[in-house]
């Protein structure tokens, strides 16, 4: 076969070569250990937690070496794509503070940043494999397929395009030409090398037998059988398959570190094939095993289909402050994050050390209520400012009508809101926004349900003490000596020991009082909510 005349066949445009493209993309002037990583999503627009989580991880490489992280938008199936997605993506993970050195509209000399702009690109190196007879073109029907995969499946033998299943491997140039000039389309395969000479200076990765073996912090070592397939390398359309376009655009984007879902390990063998034969270094490989949820008694893959919160537009909707959802992710990739933020409760969270050897190789498990766990402390550490700042953003969004009671009076809601706020045990009340309106009711009178007290007439003579000058301990002072006269034991250590003679302890008094003040049984500081309903307010509920 002669493969040069082949290659000038398929591909006469092409006068490029793989040495102008080193040239032009050279290797990054980046100090010594700079890691450069990309997240690569394909244009759906759609970015969600499964999405979110690696490109932490990518962020966390790329900055914590001094390195660079880039976004390529992975577009080769036309199928997918969805208008305005670029600036989706840009913009969704911008508001969780994952930020691009180099993308699409922000050229670092590495692009194009999407891979319909780089089809010139492949194309170079798909004919410098066709000239070393390392790809061919397949002019097989879907129906030719899938009838070999039928037969394979009868045979029992290995599924893909291999050895005598090949049928296009070995067609002559005559046969080729008359297929060409009969406008039959082609895809371009791999032409799997045989032996080691076939691949000239690119030795097989699996001479002598040998596995593939991928060494990746997140999985450990794993060893694989060689890659034996034919596969397709640009479809019929000239565009690349997402393995090929990841060995050429991976190697002249100059990437160290390829983060990506371990959907892919699979086909690891094949790439690390391609990398071979097209004559470039191998990245590093950190496989991600997917978020997983419990469900039931087994655990499942978190799914776009039914788990709302797999969708980010579900945490800006329940009111999830994007502190929270960084925090938990960071909870997810690392377990040993926990420890280090009770070390460091005020510390910036990418100061965390991050180590992908520290993931979980099996996937992390998802958990709603540990979300709210750390939501709470999140907003717990707000101060009042910030907490009045994201709230009410988010009520003009999602809850007009407590927005408007919310910013009727902004002195009157910070100082609410800096209720348990500060020192060094604040409250832990809310773990979204969405949770505030019932936390905060009975501070509006349009939101306040009245709940009948059990001792109505201490309610009403406690009314006609209350003084909201009294410091605090005068103010629990007076409570408990009007409790005592109403038969409440003033020491509830006292009552506990011999609660005879009694009607309750103080603590019962109060339970009366916070009743007809707020209509509930729990809430936090007494003392400051009467100081922030007021003497009018909370005398007018006492007397209720
Ligand atoms: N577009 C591929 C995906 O979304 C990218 C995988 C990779 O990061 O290499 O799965």
């Amino acid at each position: 076969m002669d493969w040069i005349k082949l290659a000038d066949r398929l591909y006469p445009q092409v006068d490029g070569t793989p040495d102008d493209m080193e040239r032009k993309y050279p290797p990054r002037n980046l100090p010594e250990g700079a890691k450069v990583t990309r997240f690569a999503p394909s244009p759906t627009g759609f970015i969600h937690m499964g999405a979110l989580f690696p490109s932490f991880v990518c962020m966390r490489l790329a900055r914590d070496s001094g390195g660079v992280f880039f976004l390529r938008i992975e577009d080769t199936d036309e199928k997918r794509a969805v208008e305005g997605a670029v600036a989706q993506i840009v913009e969704g993970l911008n508001d969780y503070g994952v930020r691009f050195d180099e993308c699409a509209v922000n050229d670092g000399g590495y692009g194009p940043y999407s891979q319909r702009a780089r089809v010139g690109i492949y194309h170079i190196y798909a004919k410098e494999l066709v000239r070393r007879g390392l790809a061919y073109p397949c002019f097989c029907s879907e129906d030719a397929l899938a009838s070999m995969r039928a037969e394979q499946e009868a045979e029992k033998a290995n599924f893909g395009y291999h050895g005598r299943w090949a049928k296009c491997r070995d067609l002559s140039l005559e046969s080729i030409e008359e297929r060409l000039q009969n406008g039959e389309m082609f895809v371009l395969r791999l032409r799997v090398p045989t032996s080691p000479a076939a691949c000239g200076r690119h030795p097989l990765p699996d001479e002598g037998g040998r596995m593939v073996v991928l060494d990746d912090p997140a999985k450990g070592r794993i060893e694989m059988p060689p890659n034996e397939i034919d596969h397709v390398l640009l479809k019929s359309d000239g565009v690349p398959t997402y393995h090929f376009a990841h060995a050429v655009d991976d190697h002249l984007m100059r990437v160290t570190h390829v983060v990506r879902g371990d959907e892919w390990l699979a086909t690891y063998p094949l790439h690390h094939m391609l990398f071979d034969l097209l004559g470039f270094p191998r990245p590093k490989y950190i496989h991600i095993a997917p978020l997983m949820k419990q469900d039931g008694g087994g655990k499942r893959k978190l799914s776009k289909r039914k788990d709302p919160e797999c969708a980010l537009s579900w945490y800006a909707e329940q009111g999830y402050p994007v502190d929270t959802v960084r925090e938990y992710i960071m909870t997810l990739l690392n377990s040993n994050f926990e420890d280090w933020r009770r070390a460091n409760p005020a510390s910036d969270s990418n100061t965390f050390p991050f180590s992908p050897k520290k993931m979980n190789a099996a996937g992390a498990l998802f958990d709603l209520q540990k979300l709210d766990d750390v939501s709470k402390n999140v907003i717990s550490r707000m101060t009042a400012e910030e907490v009045y700042r994201q709230l009410t953003a988010w009520a003009e969004r999602f809850d007009p009508g407590f927005h408007t009671l919310l910013s009727r009076d902004p002195a009157y809601t910070e100082a609410l809101l800096s209720i348990g706020r500060g020192g060094a045990k604040p409250r832990k009340d809310i773990a979204r926004w969405g949770e505030a309106k019932a936390y905060l009711s009975f501070f509006f009178d349009e939101l306040f349900t009245p709940a009948a007290p059990p001792d109505p007439a201490f309610c009403k003579a406690y009314a006609g003490i209350y003084d909201p000058e009294a410091p605090q301990d005068e103010w629990f002072a007076a409570i408990k000596a009007l409790g005592g006269q109403y038969g409440y034991c003033p020491d509830v250590k006292q009552y506990k020991a011999d609660p005879s003679g009694w009607k309750g302890s103080v603590a019962d008094a109060s339970a009366s009082l916070r009743l007809a003040l707020t209509g509930r049984e729990s809430s936090p500081d007494m003392f400051q909510v009467m100081q922030m309903l007021g003497q009018e307010r909370a005398i007018k509920r006492l007397m209720m």
